[in-house]
């Protein structure tokens, strides 16, 4: 028998319920024909106890802890809150989706929207409500200023996009970046700094202790009148009360959220009819399967023959 036929299946953990499980597990399959790839409500009792990696998305904590070898969990989403709130405290190490892939989708959902937002399409489309002919005024993008909060995986692909369309970039990370081309920022100070040139603001952080109500009416207060925000990242970064009166008082422009605290968005929210809230329904940037599979595929490849693990999450950072 091939020794690849002695390994234990490698589990996929989904949420109970999760209306995707069999596509995922169909396509993890063909990315690792070596490995058994099964869904975890199929592994028998012997297989759970000798399991030692999972591919996941959302999982209940509960199924993992019934498989006792457990030593980590690849999640098939580049977010990593939940998973970190969930098993932060445990020994289980987490990876998380860094897919190239995922990048150039974020980065073209950035381009996208940032264009709506330059070429004044939430303006025209209330003109057009009102049956009112009124050019505005071009502004060239050389004049304007995009801003990117976080500059990892999905933020630099943005960013590369953002400079061929001619604007000005800016960047704030944690750590102080180097990007050609773009203005770079970290720390309090780097980020009001930031804030004052910016003309459209796009939130590309995950979401951690330190970046939970992020953009509050404060920081909110340090973008010029006028400004704008693409929110593609998580809702709780950014403060939803603060938020609708900066849009209220006309502080703040126009927002395109992608992302909300409560998701699908509750019918009662605000920000279906603010008439400066541009509602989107999470997809910015949809994780792709196949590609996502062949980056887990490698990644659990490497695992099995060299004994590697790939980058973990920093569960004290919270990414
Ligand atoms: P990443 O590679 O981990 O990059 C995160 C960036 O944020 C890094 O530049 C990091 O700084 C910076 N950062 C983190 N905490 C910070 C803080 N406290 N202050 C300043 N900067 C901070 O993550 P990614 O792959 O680009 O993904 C970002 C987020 O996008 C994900 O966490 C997820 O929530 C969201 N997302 C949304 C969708 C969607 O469809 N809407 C899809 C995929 C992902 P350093 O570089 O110094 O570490």
């Amino acid at each position: 028998m091939k020794q690849e036929l002695l390994r234990t299946p490698v589990p996929f953990v989904a949420a109970s319920g999760y209306a995707q499980t069999h596509a995922w597990v169909h396509a993890l399959q063909q990315a690792m024909p070596d490995e058994r790839i099964v869904a975890f409500d199929e592994l028998s009792e012997l297989e759970k106890q000798l399991v030692t990696v999972a591919i996941v998305a959302n999982p209940d904590p509960a199924n993992l802890q019934q498989m006792p070898a457990l030593r980590w969990v690849h999640s098939v989403w580049a977010g990593v809150e939940r998973l970190v709130a969930d098993l932060g405290q445990s020994h289980l190490k987490i990876v998380r989706l860094v897919d190239p892939q995922l990048a150039e989708t974020m980065a073209e959902a950035v381009l996208a929207w940032t264009l709506f937002l330059h070429r004044n399409m939430p303006a025209y489309a209330q003109q057009q409500k009102c049956s009112q002919w009124l050019p505005l005024e071009y502004v060239r993008p050389q004049s304007k200023t995009v801003s990117l909060l976080g500059l990892g995986a999905l933020g630099e692909a943005a960013v590369k996009r953002l400079l061929a369309a001619g604007f000005q970039v800016c960047g704030w990370s944690r750590s102080q970046k180097h990007i050609a081309g773009v203005d770079c920022f970290s720390g309090e100070s780097g980020l009001s700094e930031m804030l004052a040139r910016t003309s459209i603001l796009v939130c590309l952080l995950p979401l951690t202790p330190d970046t939970k109500g992020l953009l509050n009416a404060a920081r909110l207060a340090q973008l010029p009148k006028g400004a704008s925000l693409i929110n593609f990242a998580r809702g709780a970064i950014v403060s939803d009360a603060d938020l609708q009166a900066a849009l209220d008082c006309r502080h703040l422009q126009h927002a395109v959220l992608d992302v909300f605290e409560t998701e699908p968005l509750p019918a009662a929210s605000w920000h279906w009819q603010h008439p400066q809230v541009t509602v989107l329904p999470h997809i910015s940037a949809p994780t792709d399967k196949q590609t996502a599979s062949a980056i887990v595929a490698g990644n659990i490849r490497r695992y099995r023959d060299e004994g590697r693990l790939p980058v973990l999450v920093d569960v004290g950072r919270g990414y």
